[in-house]
């Protein structure tokens, strides 16, 4: 099984200072449906983990979450693509929980679920909360400049602050897809 684990605001859709809070708010980034269905056709699974704290701030309710991501499913199918899961911490700061990333909670539970080794499994977003809480699970991470991390493409990966060992930085989705749909095939394990 191949898995991969996207982020959501500023790497799928514009994000916005005060929140995704309805659908008209959900804008797909240009390319971003496109590379979440040439990864689909891959063979790569794709879920999303997502910190939504306007929940557990009264914001936005549940159903306007759920609408929000009819219409993003819509859009995901009308570009032959397809996004399996949705993860969300509701949470905020205060509550102290696990799953608001940086914390690992939101992966761990996506791997229990799907009873995946995240080893493998690349954890995809535009935040660093998103790519350390996906190193910290021990996925590959990968960090997008789009979204507030446009500002570092200026900066060698080297030096973007935070960024956990190993993380590869690639210019927005469209381009992550390219460089991993170009990796060679793992070779078949044997039993010799
Ligand atoms: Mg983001
Ligand atoms: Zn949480």
């Amino acid at each position: 099984m191949k898995l991969l684990i996207l982020d959501r605001d500023g790497t799928l859709n514009r994000s916005r200072d005060d929140k995704v809070a309805s659908p008209d708010e959900w804008e797909p980034l240009p390319g971003a449906l496109e590379a979440v269905a040439r990864l689909n056709h891959g063979g790569w699974r794709v879920v999303l983990a997502t910190n939504q704290s306007g929940i557990g701030r009264g914001l936005f309710d549940m159903a306007s979450l759920n609408a929000i991501h009819a219409k993003m499913q819509r859009q995901l199918a009308a570009a032959g693509a397809r996004v399996e899961a949705i993860f969300i911490c509701p949470h905020t700061p205060e509550d102290g929980c696990d799953c608001r990333k940086p914390a690992p909670g939101l992966f761990r539970q996506i791997g229990a679920r799907f009873g995946f080794a995240l080893g493998e499994a690349p954890a995809v977003g535009n935040s660093l909360r998103h790519v350390q809480a996906g190193a910290a699970a021990g996925c590959p991470p990968h960090l997008l400049l789009t979204g507030l991390s446009a500002v570092y493409a200026a900066l060698a990966p080297s030096a973007i602050p935070d960024l956990p060992p190993g993380t590869r930085v690639h210019t927005d989705l469209g381009a992550f897809a390219d460089w991993l749909l170009a990796q060679p095939a793992p070779a078949p394990k044997t039993n010799a």
